[in-house]
């Protein structure tokens, strides 16, 4: 099946797969930034959709090589340990990383921490949408920016010790023309260790480099 003929719709995906005698994976390593944007219940967003196994990430989240694979019916849990050592996962002492997960999930601690991921994007973006010749294809929904950025403020924002990637550029729906000769496309990502002061730099170098 060609990607252009994919359907739209996790619910419609999901569907094709039972169909074909398939389970279905999330692979949740943002679920938490997800979750807190769309404000959906994890339910809602996992079992409730269809989806059978769920890897629940905390590592981009706050945690150290801290990952929670979830089954929706213990039965298709059975093979994991066996799989999971195969696939060279099973460490020595793993308990202490899996202790993360309490402290993680208690109090809404992960939900918090992913708040503040996502708050500190929205920040990012807000002062990107006032840098002339800035352009992003999307809206930002969690921790994560796409953006068009002109060649000299990309290079005034690396010499400024900003640390980013440029992104392959797709055309999946985009609200803005592609990028140009004279022009790149980068992700930005923001955690819940980035800090306002370091936004605002970001966005006063990029000023700064416009009014050049
Ligand atoms: C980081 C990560 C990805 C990639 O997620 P991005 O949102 O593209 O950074 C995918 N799967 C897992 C398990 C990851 O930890």
């Amino acid at each position: 099946m060609a990607l252009a003929d994919f359907p739209r719709g996790v619910e419609k995906q999901v569907a094709l797969a039972h169909d074909a005698g398939l389970m279905v994976h999330m692979d949740g390593a943002r679920f938490a930034n997800a979750l807190v944007s769309q404000q959906y219940t994890a339910s809602e967003m996992s079992w409730k959709a269809g989806i059978d196994a769920l890897s629940f990430g905390a590592t981009k989240n706050g945690a150290l090589a801290c990952e929670a694979v979830i089954f929706f019916d213990r039965l298709n849990a059975a093979s994991l340990p066996y799989q999971r050592k195969r696939g060279g996962h099973t460490l020595s002492k793993g308990r202490f990383l899996g202790a993360q997960m309490a402290a993680y999930l208690e109090n809404g601690h992960w939900l918090d921490l992913a708040g503040r991921a996502n708050g500190h994007a929205r920040r990012l973006a807000q002062g990107l949408a006032k840098v002339p010749g800035t352009r992003m294809p999307w809206p930002c929904e969690v921790n994560e920016i796409f953006a068009i950025l002109p060649r000299k403020i990309d290079a005034a924002l690396k010499a400024g010790g900003a640390l980013y990637y440029p992104w392959r550029f797709r055309d999946f729906a985009a609200k803005c023309t592609p990028p140009a000769e004279d022009e790149v496309f980068v992700r930005l990502v923001t955690s819940f260790a980035s800090q306002a002061s370091e936004i605002d730099r970001f966005i006063a170098t990029a000023l700064a480099a416009t009014a050049k």
